[in-house]
């Protein structure tokens, strides 16, 4: 089996399929660890999927300030319900898991190309300078956005400029322990955010269809708000908001942010990311033969699991960024208690499809302030999703 990107996704296949099989992974950095990260995940998520994730931890999160234009609501939970984690420590945790159980990862190591050979793969890898070739009877794509595996082999269409968030973070010195939510024209059909991670704290930003470069917008958006400090590092980055038409083939699965596996309300992709390329493995597992009938159980394993609240995502975005930022407005300053307290009741750090049954259940109550029409045409669409 072979594994193209080292990331949460190929790292927690990997780790899955040595057990039983000669796994290989491929990754072109030298090191493990998404740096454009902020490396916030869910707690119980983290838990379920059976992740040793506390050595990486930077912050812990139990509570969140929400600002609109003119207004902010906090949600505090009794116990922490995230993490922040420091990337490079929590993607090696995966790597020395995928190692131990037999794997073999190569650093500094890019497939620059990958072509069938008969019922296997033969996979050219530029090493040291120098063309390698291996071969093997599965391909995976765990190649992060930029799949060219997934693209390649037909599997997926370019990514649409608005199937593209564009994003931007700062690591500066502060000491926040609230972690901050920004819905600012700064950040188009976004948010920004500010999230303690230790002594620091990661101000970002994504942001889609704008015609302002996420980096600066992210600077205007921090002198105007005096969240400014100095700066210890920057990055920018895309992530994409859709999935691929099609996540297997013939000896071929795409797993993680490859495939389009992330949470469309907050862009975060480490944990749908991880379960896939565990999903995967269980197929390869079972599977009697790597025939594209055998292997299209994993689609509908996937589906079962996150496609339904991937889908969720994009439709409550879309909704959501249609609100004007007066409409924000006055649902955040007319919210009240009652609604606040349903919404931490109901609330899953990953599973945002909750947010249906709160928003249906008490919609008259959340858009009161927008009228009768309007709550009308918001529930109305709410209903459809
Ligand atoms: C600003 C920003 C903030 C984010 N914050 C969060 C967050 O707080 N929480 C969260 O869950 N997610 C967050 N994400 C998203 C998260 O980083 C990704 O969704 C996640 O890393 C996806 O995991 P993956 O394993 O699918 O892909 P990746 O982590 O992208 O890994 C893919 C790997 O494949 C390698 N690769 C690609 N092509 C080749 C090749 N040809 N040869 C060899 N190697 C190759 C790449 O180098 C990369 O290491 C954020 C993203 C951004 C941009």
């Amino acid at each position: 089996m072979f594994i193209v990107g080292a990331g949460p996704a190929g790292l927690a296949c990997a780790g899955e399929l040595a057990s039983e099989f000669k796994v290989g992974v491929a990754e072109e950095h030298h090191e493990l660890g998404n740096i454009s990260c902020t490396g916030v995940l869910g707690i119980k998520s983290l838990e379920r999927l059976g992740i040793d994730y506390k050595s990486s931890v930077l912050s812990y999160i139990r509570s969140a300030r929400l600002h609109s234009n003119a207004e902010n609501i906090e949600f505090s939970f009794s116990k922490p319900v995230a993490v922040v984690v420091d990337r490079a420590a929590f993607d090696g945790g995966l790597g020395e898991n995928a190692l131990d159980e037999g794997a073999e990862i190569l650093t500094s190591t890019r497939v620059v190309k990958v072509e069938r050979k008969g019922k296997r793969w033969s996979i050219k890898l530029l090493r040291e300078g120098k063309i390698e070739e291996v071969e093997a009877k599965v391909l995976i794509g765990a190649d992060g956005f930029r799949s060219e595996i997934a693209l390649s082999q037909g599997l997926r269409e370019k990514w649409k400029p608005d199937q593209i968030l564009s994003c931007y973070q700062l690591e500066v010195n502060c000491s926040a322990e609230l972690t901050d939510v920004y819905f600012t024209h700064y950040a188009r059909n976004f948010f920004a955010w500010q999230v303690p991670a230790g002594e620091r704290c990661r101000v970002g930003l994504c942001s889609r269809g704008a015609t302002l470069s996420p980096k600066s917008a992210l600077k205007k958006f921090v002198s105007e708000n005096g969240i400014e400090s100095e700066i210890l590092a920057e990055t920018g980055d895309v992530i994409p908001l859709g999935i691929i038409n099609k996540t297997y083939a013939e000896n071929l699965l795409i797993v993680g942010e490859a495939a389009g596996f992330i949470k469309p309300i907050t862009g975060g992709g480490v944990i749908f990311g991880i379960t896939s390329g565990k999903l995967a493995a269980e197929v390869l597992k079972d599977a009697s033969d790597f025939s594209e009938g055998s292997l299209s159980r994993y689609e509908k394993l996937w589906k079962k699991n996150i496609g339904r609240e991937i889908n969720f995502g994009l439709h409550f975005s879309k909704l959501f960024y249609s609100l004007t930022r007066e409409e924000l407005d006055r649902i955040f300053r007319t919210l009240d208690k009652e609604a606040v307290e349903e919404i931490k009741k109901n609330f899953s750090f990953d599973r945002h499809s909750f947010l249906l049954k709160v928003v249906l259940r008490h919609g008259y109550r959340i858009f009161r302030a927008l009228g009768t029409r309007r709550s009308a045409e918001l529930l109305g669409e709410l209903r459809k999703i």
